[in-house]
């Protein structure tokens, strides 16, 4: 494979070693702590896991591409808070054990807060980066899937995507979980195992979507959320389609990369209210993704993903994601069914 010849060669290459670290990290973090004695109980979760992998990539693209603007999910606000001093310090002791090389001096707890933030930026430019440091918290917690995602966009299109997925099988020889899932537009779509990520070109397998043309023979997949998808109207889409198997619920963007590689037909993410905007960085990097793969992603009225809108996809309203051959046929049966 001659990826890192082509195009964006380095900034793969520092892409897929960022979220191969956060992957590691993330799953010190749920091997070794109590979910409980990690996350802040609101509306959306969010623990010291996301983080420590949102200021490990922070590292990572701060000394490879110093002046490239980063839209992050997360900011260091709520680790700055007195209370929440033991927190930012288990950040950083996950940071330091999984960044730690030997040349350099551990990092402070402010310098961790500082590269949490180094993703601050609210508006999107010509050439910017854009993070989910834990895409799909909510599986992480549970004990479920989870995706760690980071892509680059240029000038309105997503042209790099890495996408960890610490729970997924990479396939080939490798049994033990650990997928790198990336993409460089124009040059496909491939995964590799996390511990073979700094040789990306001897390593990495190139995945396609499936081949089935026909809607009514295809599995589909969708959020184990109900608040995220609207799964009693997603059945009634795939009825009328005539799938008659039961939907593969799975957290994170996890979903993408089993279209990308032919595991699934279909992702369905149904809007379940009208003023939800989806966020650039659930979506950038499986977009790609699945696009290099050979598949489809639209929104529900079959409009492309707009990436260079900020922080949300605000002209867009719910995703469907396809092998490409069924996906006229998907748009229209849910064009059908609202
Ligand atoms: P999933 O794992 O597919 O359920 O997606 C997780 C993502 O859903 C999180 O990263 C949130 O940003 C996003 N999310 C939160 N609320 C909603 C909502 N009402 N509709 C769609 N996505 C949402
Ligand atoms: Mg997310």
């Amino acid at each position: 494979m001659e990826m890192s010849d082509g195009a964006y060669g380095k900034e793969l290459e520092v892409a897929a070693r960022a979220v191969g670290r956060a992957a590691r990290l993330c799953r010190a973090v749920r091997l070794e702590l109590k979910p409980e004695a990690l996350s802040k109980e609101d509306s959306s979760p969010v623990t010291i896991a996301d983080f420590g992998a949102q200021a490990l990539i922070g590292e990572a693209l701060l000394g490879a591409f110093p002046s490239d603007p980063v839209i992050s999910e997360e900011d260091s606000a709520e680790l700055a808070k007195p209370e929440n001093t033991g927190l930012l310090t288990q950040t950083t002791r996950y940071f330091n054990r999984v960044a730690g090389s030997n040349e350099r001096e551990p990092a402070s707890p402010d310098a961790v807060r500082r590269l949490i933030d180094h993703g601050a930026t609210a508006h999107a430019s010509v050439r910017f980066w854009t993070v989910d440091p834990i895409d799909g918290t909510k599986g992480f917690l549970r004990g479920g899937q989870y995706a760690i995602a980071l892509a680059l966009v240029v000038n309105g299109r997503v042209v790099v995507a890495a996408l960890a997925c610490p729970e997924l099988e990479a396939g080939g020889t490798q049994d033990a979980p650990g997928a790198i899932f990336f993409a460089v537009r124009g040059q496909g779509a491939h995964v590799i195992h996390e511990s073979r990520v700094e040789r990306i070109a001897a390593n990495a397998r190139r995945i396609g979507v499936g081949t089935s043309a026909d809607p009514a023979a295809v599995g589909y997949c969708e959020s184990v959320e109900s608040s995220h998808s609207a799964q009693g109207e997603s059945a009634l889409v795939a009825s009328r389609l005539g799938i008659r198997t039961q939907p593969r619920r799975i957290d994170s963007q996890a979903k993408y990369a089993l279209v990308a590689r032919g595991d699934a037909d279909l992702y369905l993410r149904l809007p379940t209210r009208k003023d939800y905007r989806e966020k650039i960085w659930d979506h950038a990097a499986g977009a790609l993704l699945v696009e290099e793969a050979g598949g489809t992603v639209t929104d529900i009225t079959g409009r492309p993903l707009e990436f260079h809108h900020g922080r949300e996809l605000v002209a867009n309203q719910g995703v469907v994601v396809s092998n490409g051959r069924i996906h006229q046929a998907v748009i229209a049966a849910i064009n059908a069914q609202r």
